[in-house]
């Protein structure tokens, strides 16, 4: 008999691809973790959608390297980095959390441990031609392969790019980041989480971010919440953000207050650009859910038993 009604709670316009696997295995009583793996997994095998697993953007190199994490609780997290190859990131971090001792496994050893487990390796590499076309676009003004994204001179960071696909972003010439995270409620109550992402487009190689750091972009706690964090994560990392949210919901405020606080600490402790952007989603065991950005531009997708809509984020910190 069913208690609590589903929720599954995603990133960005493309987070409907999320829900829309998420919710079937919620509506029919499966666990939260189920759900927002699949729902990842949807997006990470999109080729359609730029941003994560199959088709997500390289690294200065031209090679793509993925960073994802799963969690339900601090004693069941797993997570992967700099993964390449191997599209679906999201179930092998949860093969690390099921099937190992650790919490983390990275490059090489993050592959070698997904052979080991039977995924099979993408032949392209995960790279797409539409990811080879915006690769070879960015080296005609980076001839040299030069990783802009991680010089501190002369870069702009960009905001918003997932939003590429709906019209009014659609000609952005400079996309870059990119995550799917996916907070879902079961039927139980039991709360779960993913982060998934390919990371900062045409990054230094062998860079990571926030997205598979365990209480940086993600982190549950079913005592607490949920929260994950998209955007420049090298913001995220310098506040503990999807931590700093939860333990926020712990001490008793809402989901938008945390999230809201977490994104109000990034601007006192940053000094920002203009261009830089955080999202934070956040859901409570109450099955409140909330999501703010830094800026304009960001949106969620939320399903309910009823309905799933896409929205702007709830609040903006500077509108
Ligand atoms: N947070 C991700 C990263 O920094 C990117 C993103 O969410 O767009 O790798």
């Amino acid at each position: 008999m069913p208690t609590h009604s589903p929720i599954a709670l995603s990133t960005w316009s493309f987070g409907h691809v999320a829900n829309a696997a998420a919710m079937p295995i919620l509506r029919s009583g499966g666990s939260a973790l189920d759900a927002a793996v699949a729902g990842a997994t949807a997006v990470e095998l999109d080729p359609t959608v730029d941003s994560v697993g199959v088709g997500g953007l390289p690294d200065a190199s031209g090679r793509v390297s993925l960073d994802a994490c799963v969690m339900t609780n601090p004693d069941r997290c797993g997570s992967v980095c700099f993964l390449r190859d191997y599209p679906t990131a999201a179930q092998i971090a949860r093969r690390v959390m099921d099937n190992t001792i650790h919490v983390m496994l990275a490059g090489d050893g993050a592959s070698a441990f997904a052979a080991s487990e039977g995924f099979t390796p993408d032949a392209n590499h995960l790279l797409t031609d539409q990811s080879r076309a915006a690769y070879a676009a960015w080296r005609t003004v980076h001839p040299t392969g030069q990783a802009r994204a991680g010089l501190k001179a002369g870069y702009v960071p960009p905001m918003n790019v997932e939003e590429r696909y709906k019209d009014a972003l659609s000609s952005s010439p400079d996309p870059s980041h990119d995550t799917v995270c996916v907070l879902t409620r079961d039927t139980q109550g039991q709360l779960a989480g993913v982060c998934t992402t390919s990371g900062l487009g045409f990054k230094i190689p062998g860079r990571v971010g926030d997205s598979p750091i365990i209480g940086h972009g993600l982190y549950v706690d079913q005592t607490a919440g949920a929260a994950s964090c998209t955007g420049n994560g090298e913001l995220v990392m310098g506040v503990c953000g999807s931590f700093l949210a939860v333990e926020l919901m712990r001490q008793g405020r809402s989901p938008l207050e945390a999230a809201v606080a977490v994104l109000q600490r990034i601007a006192d402790r940053y000094t920002l650009h203009p261009s830089h952007q955080v999202a934070v989603i956040a859901m409570n065991p109450q099955g409140q859910w909330a999501s703010a950005s830094l800026r304009p531009g960001f949106s969620h997708c939320i399903s309910t038993t009823d309905s799933t809509q896409t929205q702007p984020a709830l609040k903006v910190l500077f509108p």
